[in-house]
């Protein structure tokens, strides 16, 4: 096999290895990325919790200043029946003392219905809290293990690029623009063996001019596929 050949075999086999990695990257991130967005999650949770609980306190102190109004009112209408008032006067104010104990009595109920909103609401966040808490272990846990995990690939990676680099020097540096222009589409499918006589890469027929060329062991040229484009070899040559 002529040496430019072999070289660029060799060249998008540390390609391919330098590829492998990255799922290996994302992968490590992926878990990350997934408990920090539940993490958000809860805390937008926990926020949308408090602004509800404030205005559940705002309602509670408008019923209370309500009953206090309420009563005040009570209070003048017993102090003019007391004081003397025609027959008609008396009924008109009994008839208002019973809208206000009415209200009354509908403010306390609201009272108590968002005491038990904000109990059941502070219960929650507990919960909450409890979840955010276990989450930022895993986070803090994940995260150590994750940056050791992507120190040692990227400690990987650039073993593999030193390795290409050197490869490179030692190449024709146009044979290796050629390479990475077809890699630009190819990607890890830019070098492929001939298998039963067709092209690895799409797998098309090859005719018999271009399978003679590339068995012709005197041949220093690279070949490429007729039909993709893509640089083949005979393997095992
Ligand atoms: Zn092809």
């Amino acid at each position: 096999m002529n040496k430019n050949l072999q070289q660029l075999i060799e060249i998008a086999q540390i390609d391919k290895e330098s590829d492998a990695l990255i799922p290996a990257i994302q992968e490590k991130r992926a878990t990350l990325d997934k408990l920090i967005e539940q993490k958000d999650t809860l805390d937008r949770t926990k926020t949308l919790i408090d602004e509800e609980r404030q205005e559940a306190n705002l309602a509670i102190a408008r019923n209370e200043t309500s009953i206090q109004e309420n009563n005040q009112k009570i209070e003048n209408i017993t102090k003019r029946i007391k004081d003397g008032c025609s027959d008609r006067e008396a009924r008109t104010l009994s008839i208002e003392e019973d809208l206000c104990k009415e209200q009354i009595k509908h403010a306390n109920q609201e009272i108590e219905r968002l005491n038990k909103e904000i109990d059941a609401k502070n219960a929650r966040e507990k919960d909450i809290d409890k979840q955010i808490k276990e989450l930022e272990s895993s986070i803090k846990g994940e995260q150590s293990q994750a940056s050791t995990a992507i120190d040692e690939i990227k400690k990987k990676q650039q073993a593999i690029f030193a390795k290409k680099d050197k490869c490179i020097d030692s190449m024709d540096q146009k044979i290796i623009s050629f390479y990475e222009k077809i890699r630009k589409w190819a990607k890890n499918t830019s070098v492929v063996p001939v298998s039963r006589n067709a092209c690895g890469g799409c797998f098309i027929r090859l005719n018999d001019n271009v399978l003679s060329a590339l068995e012709d062991k005197n041949n220093t040229d690279i070949t490429t596929c007729p039909h993709c484009g893509r640089i083949i070899y005979i393997a095992n040559d």
